[in-house]
């Protein structure tokens, strides 16, 4: 076998990535429609209800609600789920900042529960010990596209009379048991930030998977300052506090062009996630992601996790050789579980004051999670792009192979 690139072998890649345009003449001409529309106030305007009106039809859901981005949209599913100063609400300490920032504009505090070593997900038994009188809400993060165990978690959710909120933004169009992620829990939140699936620069929607309309009535004024703006009739009887998370006509227009592509990018990433994890099962000391039984992934990142034991080097050198192989990647998805950030490590989500982790007695220390410090400490993140030929996947699995090759106890080099 070649030398590695890093010591001087050829690279595995030597042509660049499959690329494209993620946006065309289709959003042009809906913002053409949108700006000759007069206005682009949503509650005037025809774009974001016609996105919500597609979005809806894709995901058989009667009512979700438009915001401006994907951490607005789970604080709006926390505000309808009536999370306030005191709950606690558990969740991922592997996730994106924008899960928890709205707990905590909750005066909420959140509570991390483990993850399991293989899908990266919440472990509903570790959900199960976090739960206190106090506890209001899980937010189910499903990781990188990949459904979580929710047939467990809804049983614990029910048993213990928990709201359930799914953070779907890395997520779209996946499927657990055969019901779409975000259509199972009480809300489904999503983001249309410009790294995601989808882009409408950011934005984002709720699902209300009640089905009832004075649910959907709370949730979308929740969004919208506590008004209620539904047909010809605003109201604004203000009994608490609700943040301004509209979304735009802007985003609205191009949001209904990018949903007509969604199927085709989470189908293209599906497959070359699918073959990723076909390609690198059976390397020796590489270990791919496990998707939860009765689920399918829409692959919105690709990460894997390495036995160090059985490597000659660390995962930052496995990183290095890859990176040098032509194949850009990074150690872990998150540097660090989202507890060890200094905002929870001084419990001081406002400067100046602890509250409100005054108001309960939750623990943030190193190791209250063991596998989430493990599997970011152990795991490889390399893109998907539905740009990508299936060509640019062999390369990637050559590649990866190549590098445990070489970094194998006892093997190569
Ligand atoms: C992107 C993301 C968010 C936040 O979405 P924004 O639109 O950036 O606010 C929340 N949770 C997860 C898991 C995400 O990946």
């Amino acid at each position: 076998m070649n030398k590695l690139a890093i010591h001087g072998g050829p690279k595995t890649k030597t042509t660049p990535f499959g690329s494209g345009n993620r946006f065309g003449e289709a959003e042009l001409m809906e913002l053409k429609e949108a700006l000759e529309q007069g206005t682009l106030f949503y509650h005037y305007g025809e774009k974001v209800k016609q996105f919500l009106h597609k979005f809806n039809e894709m995901y058989g859901v009667k009512y979700s609600v438009a915001t401006s981005s994907g951490t607005a949209a789970i604080h709006v599913a926390l505000g309808a789920a009536g999370v306030t100063a005191g709950d606690e609400v558990i969740t991922s300490p592997i996730t994106d900042q924008g899960t928890v920032i709205g707990i905590l504009y909750q005066n909420a505090i959140p509570v991390f529960a483990d993850v399991l070593p293989d899908t990266y997900n919440l472990d509903p038994a570790s959900i199960e010990a976090r739960i206190t009188e106090r506890t209001k809400a899980i937010v189910v993060v499903h990781l990188a596209g990949s459904p979580c165990d929710m047939d467990a978690i809804m049983a614990i959710a029910r048993k213990h009379e928990l709201k359930v909120i799914e953070d779907c933004a890395q997520s779209y169009l996946c499927y657990y048991k055969g019901k779409l992620t975000g259509t199972i829990g009480d809300y489904g939140c999503f983001s249309t930030n410009d790294f995601k699936h989808i882009s409408t620069g950011d934005g984002g929607m709720v699902t209300v998977n009640s089905g009832r309309e004075d649910d959907y009535a709370v949730t979308h004024a929740f969004a919208d300052k506590n008004y209620q703006r539904f047909d010809h009739v605003v109201s604004r009887d203000i009994h608490h506090i609700a943040p301004n998370y509209r979304m735009t006509e802007l985003q609205g227009a191009v949001g209904i062009a990018q949903l007509d592509k969604l199927t085709w990018i989470c189908d293209t990433r599906e497959k070359y996630g699918t073959r990723l994890i076909e390609g690198l099962s059976g390397i020796a000391s590489v270990y791919p992601p496990k998707i939860t039984e009765g689920g399918t992934s829409s692959f919105w990142f690709f990460l894997f996790r390495l036995d160090t034991e059985k490597l000659t080097g660390s995962v930052d050198d496995f990183v290095a050789a890859l990176n040098a192989e032509g194949i850009s990647c990074v150690r872990g998805y998150i540097p660090q579980p989202v507890y060890l950030q200094p905002l929870f490590q001084t419990k001081e989500a406002y400067p100046g004051t602890n509250y409100p982790f005054t108001l309960s007695e939750v623990s943030y220390e190193k190791g209250i999670c063991p596998q989430a410090e493990e599997v970011l400490q152990t795991s490889v993140r390399i893109g998907i792009s539905e740009f990508y030929t299936p060509g640019d996947i062999e390369e990637i699995i050559e590649a990866i192979a190549k590098v445990a090759a070489h970094m194998i106890k006892g093997g190569l080099s």
